[in-house]
């Protein structure tokens, strides 16, 4: 079953709270005839675009595909947190890679970071960054470790922006009985992710790149230069980079191995006007410690959106909304009753060991996938390290390439009923306080 089409109409945004508050513009034109160009994208979400506008700022005549819009995938439906670091503790990266080589890897953590600042800065101030993400978790001995974790980030990296709490001090914050305590990350931040990724691809636009959608990308034929097809037309080029993560159809066996989508749920309340305070004191994101995680925060007009139901299988299930509501509920007994007036899904690639695969695919393709749920920052600044490599310079590529993410077992045939069957474990698990 093709993601791209399972659960969307063509062209067309889902119906979320992002796509009703952004300045969605016309639709570009598909690919028609042939077409010829330094490097060819497939996905403009923002890998595909922030590789784009680098390529571009450096000369390179760029064709950017999509099957629908720009900034139609994850990138214009998630929960907008921007997270320090990668998916796991740092001092666990460090235990597995060695202190030197965990480190460089937190610094490209940061140097994500401030590029997303930066582009944000200049191409989508709308996008609205705000400082703040905490760590809710539920267990004294899950507090003792995340203590832990940030003692080392502060003594080890020097990394101050991050605090722990306590149960009283994250109950100041987030008004709800679960938490035991956490952290707060003011290095981190949350954004709105479609003006983002709209504002990329302008950015890309006007650096020159031509964005076309409508253009779904079924064949890539490997040479000298690679031939790019889509129903309409083809591209030629000196070098692919694919970009179409958790939608990218089964097409390339080396990413399909290590990448599986899976998807994701938000859900936007009614506007809470004064009783917003009830549930967030402070305009933070939090995301919490289970297995499949809660993740939420308030909007600009004082909805809580909340995401926190995942789906292990390519269509999403017909309700989405009872279990998420339920889950929200229960954190939050005071929203009750509260009508839910956006609902919505989208699709993201996880790998074994929740890190990216930023991979060579051969001599002149190029991938990044797989941010797991981490992607927001990561998954620009993978765009741009490819970039980096096809202009000659891998040595950020070198690093990231680093990461231990082996294969699926069972490979790509097999991935999906095997992990969908631990992923449904984990998650009975977390329903059951285990
Ligand atoms: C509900 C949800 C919540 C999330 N929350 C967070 C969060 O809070 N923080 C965080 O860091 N990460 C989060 N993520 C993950 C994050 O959104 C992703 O890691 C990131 O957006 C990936 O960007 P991308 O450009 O690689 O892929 P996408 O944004 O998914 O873009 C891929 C694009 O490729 C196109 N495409 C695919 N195949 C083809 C083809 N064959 N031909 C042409 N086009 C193709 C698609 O149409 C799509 O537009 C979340 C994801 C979801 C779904």
């Amino acid at each position: 079953m093709n993601p791209l089409y399972r659960n969307d109409t063509p062209g067309t945004f889902p119906a979320s709270w992002y796509a009703a508050t952004a300045d969605i513009p016309d639709q570009r034109p598909a690919l028609r005839g042939a077409h010829s160009a330094d490097v060819c994208i497939i996905g403009a979400g923002f890998t595909g675009l922030t590789a784009a506008l680098r390529l571009a700022q450096q000369g390179r005549h760029v064709i950017v595909l999509d099957a629908h819009r720009a900034g139609f995938g994850a990138s214009g439906r998630n929960g907008g947190q921007v997270s320090s670091g990668f998916n796991w503790d740092q001092h666990a990266l460090a235990a597995k890679l060695g202190d030197g080589p965990a480190r460089a890897l937190w610094d490209l953590c940061e140097d994500a970071k401030a590029d997303l600042a930066d582009l944000i800065k200049s191409h989508a101030p709308e996008a609205r960054q705000t400082p703040g993400v905490a760590y809710g978790i539920y267990t004294d001995a899950e507090r003792r470790k995340v203590h832990d974790e940030v003692a080392f980030l502060q003594k080890s990296y020097g990394y101050n922006q991050i605090t722990a709490l306590d149960r009283a001090d994250i109950s100041a914050l987030v008004k709800t009985k679960a938490y035991h305590g956490g952290s707060l990350d003011m290095g981190a931040s949350h954004i709105h992710p479609l003006r983002y990724v709209l504002g990329l691809a302008r950015a890309a636009e006007a650096a020159g790149v031509t964005i076309y959608e409508g253009s779904e990308v079924h064949n890539i034929a490997n040479g000298t230069r690679v031939k790019v097809q889509t129903p309409k037309g083809h591209v030629m080029a000196d070098h692919v980079i694919l970009a179409g993560n958790g939608y990218l159809p089964n097409m390339v066996g080396q990413v399909a191995a290590k990448v599986m989508p899976i998807n994701s749920f938000i859900g936007a309340t009614a506007p809470l006007g004064d009783k917003a305070a009830d549930i967030l004191t402070r305009d933070i994101a939090v995301a919490d410690s289970k297995f499949v995680v809660n993740y939420y925060r308030l909007s600009e007009d004082k909805r809580l959106l909340f995401g926190g139901r995942e789906s292990y299988s390519v269509g999403f299930p017909n309700d989405i909304k009872t279990a998420l509501v339920k889950r929200m509920c229960t954190l939050f007994p005071q929203l009750t009753g509260t009508p839910i007036d956006y609902i919505w899904g989208g699709t993201l690639g996880i790998t074994m060991t929740r890190l990216p695969a930023v991979q060579k695919i051969g001599p002149n393709i190029w991938s990044a996938a797989g941010f797991s749920g981490h992607g927001v920052a990561l998954s620009g600044m993978s765009g741009r390290i490819l970039a980096e490599a096809i202009m000659g310079d891998t040595n950020r590529f070198d690093t990231m390439q680093s990461l231990p993410v082996p294969n699926f077992p069972g490979g790509a045939a097999f991935r999906a009923p095997l992990l969908s069957l631990a992923m449904t474990w984990y998650a009975m698990r977390d329903r059951l306080g285990l």
